[in-house]
């Protein structure tokens, strides 16, 4: 079959590949119809997160039919329509059964690797380094998924791919982000970063009873998109960001503050951001934090800092005074996708959302390195590419 695979930094290609086939009782192989880049794509692309290898599939937004099933797997028949969850989890363990799936226990046979970054592993994620389990990903022809009676959810009626693709990851992380605002009416939301994920935070926000959501971000075409999720646009290249936040909430600052940017942040000012480049190049942080820190200091005091960026190791000036002394709370994770499929499904099918609304590209699978310089370089009004395989 044919995949997109990571070839260095900077680089991927798309390569033929051995096609992949059942090795456990509870797995199913799916042929991809639709596939996407996403925003931590691009930390694998720029050589951000560690333990990739050449060669390596990647891809971990997918949906597709199903081709093949393990005899253990009851929940789902060859033929079945199916989106799949990014993090790969068992259903069983301690995190999964509290709906912890993105911190399965059973998902990640390299625990070992990750336990020597993190402290403890977080669960397997599809095309996302050795670290967190070496599994291929999903920008091909075909995938296996493992534990495919957890996770994959049906689609039993005519939604179209591009309605229903995004319950793969990006719309239940934006959800997952504005969920743990623990938004009350009233509220004031800011939303770093008007990417896909930013984007449906602020959709989010609205839909659980957000007064005002301001998106920030210096692109203005992103920004249009967030506005078309309701979001009030401010952008960082014309106005300061604390000062302005401060001015439309009476002095006090937003009631919760997303990070939807996470490692790769720029930053407005050249010397900082220079800073960060060069720690970050150098190894002594693996993060550009500059977005996270803003959050905090930017949230009202005893607000909440909603973090669903990627982060991977270690970062510096880390605003910790700010944050214990004004009471924030700060509050993170890969998505627990699993948890909010069937709700967010009903949501797309009742016509609250329509998340076909971030795409701009559509492309071929063949077309994943072109489709990868675009994303990555916001040309072209590049906002997220679905890729046909
Ligand atoms: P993206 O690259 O399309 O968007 C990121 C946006 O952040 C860009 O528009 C960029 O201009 C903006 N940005 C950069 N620096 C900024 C700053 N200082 N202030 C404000 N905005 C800034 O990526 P995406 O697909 O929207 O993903 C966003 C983040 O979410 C990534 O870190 C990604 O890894 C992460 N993510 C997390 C999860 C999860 O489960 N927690 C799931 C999916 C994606
Ligand atoms: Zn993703
Ligand atoms: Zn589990």
């Amino acid at each position: 079959m044919k995949a997109n695979c990571w070839m260095g930094r900077n680089s991927v290609e798309v390569r033929e590949v051995p096609d992949p086939r059942i090795l456990n009782s509870r797995d199913a192989v799916v042929r991809v119809t639709s596939t996407a880049i996403c925003g931590s794509d691009l930390h694998l692309y720029d050589g951000y997160v560690p333990t990739m290898k050449k060669g390596d599939i990647l891809g971990h937004e997918f949906m597709g039919e199903v081709v093949e099933v393990g005899p253990k797997v009851s929940t789902l028949k060859v033929g079945d329509r199916v989106v799949v969850p990014f993090p790969i989890a068992c259903g069983n363990c301690t995190a999964c059964e509290h709906g912890m799936f993105s911190l399965c226990e059973n998902s990640n046979p390299n625990a070992g690797l990750a336990e020597k970054v993190m402290g403890h592993t977080p669960s397997g994620i599809f095309g996302y380094s050795h670290m967190l389990g070496g599994y291929p990903g999903g920008q091909a022809q075909y995938a296996r998924v493992p534990f495919a009676d957890v996770g994959p959810i049906k689609i039993e009626d005519d939604l179209p791919d591009e309605k229903v693709l995004f319950l793969s990851d990006i719309l239940p992380t934006g959800w997952m982000g504005a969920e743990m605002c623990d938004i009350k009416p009233g509220d004031t939301i800011a939303v770093w970063g008007a990417g896909p994920v930013g984007q449906f935070a602020v959709a989010s926000a609205y839909l659980m009873g957000a007064e005002r959501v301001i998106c920030i971000d210096r692109h203005p075409y992103r920004l249009r998109i967030a506005e078309r999720a309701g979001a009030e646009a401010l952008n960082y290249e014309e106005a300061d960001v604390l000062d302005t936040l401060r001015d439309v909430t009476a002095g006090r600052g937003p009631d919760a503050c997303v990070d939807a940017v996470g490692m790769e942040a720029h930053h407005p000012t050249p010397a900082m951001y220079a800073y960060d480049r060069v720690k970050q190049a150098a190894r002594l942080e693996t993060e550009r934090p500059y977005a996270l820190r803003e959050a905090i200091m930017a949230c009202r005091n005893g607000g909440i800092v909603s973090v669903i960026g990627v982060y991977g190791g270690v970062l510096d000036k880390f605003p910790m005074g700010s944050l214990m002394n004004r009471s924030l709370t700060l509050r993170s994770g890969q998505c627990h996708v699993q948890r909010y499929l069937k709700p967010l499904l009903a949501k797309i099918r009742e016509g609250d959302i329509d998340p076909s609304f971030v795409i701009t590209h559509r492309m071929r699978l063949e077309d994943a390195p072109r489709g990868y310089e675009m994303f990555k370089n916001k040309t072209d009004g590049c906002n997220k590419i679905v890729l046909t395989p």
